[in-house]
């Protein structure tokens, strides 16, 4: 997976690294992971996107067409997909349709964006018993500090979004106590910019936005580029 990322020698600053997002943004200092659900060779564009079948579809007829459009150089990451136990599909559908996508992320040797809701022991055992080495990255973490540190215990990245603006809310507490190297920031389907995630981000972690900056792209380099 050794991409070469020419545009970012343009940069003066780090870029703000927004690794999920639904929206096209376009502000020029900003690399966008933009979640689409089409092969982006039919819909031209130089951005990074990340493709997959979300728990909610419930479409394992698409995964043929994943298997395809994965190949895509556009495409530096699997997902989201992943586990969700508060919708109606059954939970040994939702694993069958997830695994076939860690499969293809394995093949293609890229990273998995993941939507997990109550089912993270679940996640972990998936991780375990299909021995998957791609990085796997939980986003819009939420959750408490246990279940946090097992994820970094076994591995997995955790991608922060609004709920760092929440004063108190998990996210903001879990995130002071995370090794730096397994952190991402996204803005989900908030439609809010990722600068202000960033702010916020940098208040609770007590460091300059600068270095944040850095901190993140280190993190985005090393996990989607293999840098
Ligand atoms: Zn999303």
């Amino acid at each position: 997976m050794n991409r070469e990322f020419f545009f970012l020698r343009l940069f003066v600053n780090y870029p703000y690294i927004n690794i999920h997002t639904h929206h096209h943004p376009d502000e020029n200092d900003v690399i966008s992971l933009l979640n689409i659900t089409e092969d982006p060779a039919l819909t031209p564009t130089n951005k990074w996107v990340s493709i997959g079948i979300h728990p909610w579809q419930k479409n394992n007829a698409e995964i043929e067409n994943i298997k395809k459009i994965a190949r895509n150089t556009h495409v530096i990451a699997i997902g989201e997909c992943g586990l969700d136990k508060l919708i109606d599909i059954d939970l040994k559908v939702q694993e069958e349709i997830f695994v076939q996508q860690l499969k293809i992320a394995v093949k293609e040797k890229k990273p998995v964006i993941i939507h997990c809701v109550k089912a993270f022991n679940e996640l972990i055992r998936i991780k375990k018993e299909n021995k998957i080495t791609v990085p796997l990255l939980v986003h819009g973490f939420n959750n408490n500090d246990q279940i946090g540190k097992e994820l970094i215990k076994n591995g997995f990245y955790l991608s922060f979004g609004k709920a760092l603006l929440t004063k108190g809310s998990n996210a903001s507490k879990i995130i002071k106590e995370l090794p730096t190297d397994r952190i991402f920031l996204e803005t989900d389907d908030a439609d809010i910019s990722i600068k202000r995630i960033f702010e916020c981000a940098a208040l609770i972690l007590s460091i300059n936005e600068d270095e944040l900056r850095k901190m993140i792209y280190k993190n985005f380099k090393k996990v989607f580029t293999n840098e």
